[in-house]
């Protein structure tokens, strides 16, 4: 079976065309700047030279008929008629407290996803635009929403509430989400395939560490607490974002910058985090490279992060009252070995033996712990397009 992954943001479009049947991916690609001058697409079919077309893309909707006309295209394309794809997958930023599994899409779920528009202001819009650009080219496909808060529906009251008035939750469900939910999902479950861990007790914390970073801790595979809140802001130190920071800090800068709260919270969002702090860059390469070179806040942006980490595996294995697994992914979990090895020296009092040799590999699944380690510590690559592809099939089969 044929399943057509799409995850649409605010500008851009990125998909996958997967072979449900083997996992193989038969193409992927992005069209960009959707809306903007110097649109393209960007199309990258297996075995086939990439192809990439310069052309105007005024809404999401010419995106997806640029996509499909790719797909099928006698030289790069990867099928020969539309009517191959059997379900589309779509990437869904918020379900609010709805669905906490995939679905298939009708005229409710589309109402949820718009009436969730005011919690995912950037993502919602364009992913409801792009769920309806797939229905009007291929009329009668199923259309799948994967929602990236359902992971964390499972989290308990004590975990999701914030400590302000309660009127402020029953009138516009403010409370703790979590995001990130379909990779977390994925790496937690393949964790414990992977150390074949008791599938109904077993208590697995999942470092996602990349540009955008949040930890989830799970026990049998549903997530009891997650460090992204509300919005993606709240949690770790992120590449642009600044993770947990007291509320006040909001007030402090409005007033004496003299900027508006909106103002405010996109600098929290995109000039904060490592890039905040060192103001060298979001990636990670580049700042281990500027902190090797002697650049003392490139060398605090790593140390805070990692220390931010560290303490949220320690708050989480003080909330589960255990664990049995600990997992690195993302680009930073897992490529970025020193400072996976440097957030496990934390861990020594869990009893955490980092095996070295093991910790230099990268971007495979493997232990990166000793065998006699009390706590297992892996790295799992994480895949969020097959996960979408594998809950629309689910769905569809
Ligand atoms: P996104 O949240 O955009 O999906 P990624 O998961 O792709 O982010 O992670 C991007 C981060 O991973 C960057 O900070 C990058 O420096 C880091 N990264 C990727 N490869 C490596 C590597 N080989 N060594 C260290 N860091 C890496």
């Amino acid at each position: 079976m044929k399943v057509l992954v799409i995850n649409a943001g605010s500008s851009s479009l990125k998909y996958q065309m997967i072979e449900t049947d083997t996992e193989e991916v038969l193409a992927k690609g992005l069209c960009e700047r959707i809306g903007l001058d110097g649109s393209k697409l960007t199309h990258t079919p297996e075995n086939k030279p990439q192809y990439v077309e310069e052309k105007d893309m005024p809404t999401h909707k010419t995106a997806v008929k640029m996509v499909l006309d790719a797909l099928v295209h006698p030289e790069h394309g990867v099928i020969s008629d539309t009517g191959e794809i059997s379900a589309v997958g779509h990437r869904v930023l918020h379900g609010g407290q709805y669905y906490s599994d995939s679905v298939i899409v009708n005229d409710d779920v589309k109402k949820v996803i718009k009436d969730c528009f005011p919690l995912g202001p950037l993502h919602n819009p364009a992913n409801l635009i792009g769920i309806e650009a797939c229905e009007d080219a291929m009329p009668g496909t199923p259309q799948v929403a994967v929602f990236d808060t359902a992971f964390g529906q499972s989290m308990s009251p004590k975990a999701y509430m914030y400590a302000i008035p309660y009127k402020f939750y029953e009138k516009y469900s403010i409370r703790k989400y979590g995001f990130h939910g379909t990779s977390h999902k994925f790496v937690s479950g393949r964790t414990i395939k992977f150390a074949e861990l008791d599938k109904n007790d077993c208590k697995v914390i999942v470092c996602h560490l990349g540009n955008g970073a949040s930890i989830s801790a799970s026990i049998g595979g549903k997530c009891v607490d997650t460090s992204m809140g509300l919005t993606p802001l709240e949690g770790l130190i992120m590449g642009t974002r600044s993770g947990d920071v007291d509320a006040a800090v909001v007030q402090f800068i409005a007033d004496n910058e003299n900027l508006t709260v909106d103002e405010v919270l996109n600098i929290l969002n995109k000039e904060s985090g490592v890039l905040g702090i060192s103001g060298v860059s979001s990636d990670f390469r580049d700042l281990s490279a500027a902190a090797a070179d002697g650049n003392e806040r490139a060398q605090i942006a790593l140390d805070a992060f990692i220390y931010r980490v560290a303490k949220y595996i320690g708050s989480y294995v003080a909330a589960m009252n255990g664990v049995d697994a600990i997992t690195f992914t993302g680009g930073i979990g897992e490529n970025d070995c020193a400072t996976r090895g440097k957030i496990c020296e934390y861990l020594g009092y869990l009893g955490i033996k980092i095996d070295e040799e093991s910790n230099k590999l990268r971007g495979k699944e493997m232990y990166i712990s000793t065998p006699d380690s009390k706590v297992k510590v892996l790295v799992i690559p994480t895949n969020e397009e097959l996960a979408i592809a594998r809950e629309t099939l689910e769905l569809v089969k």
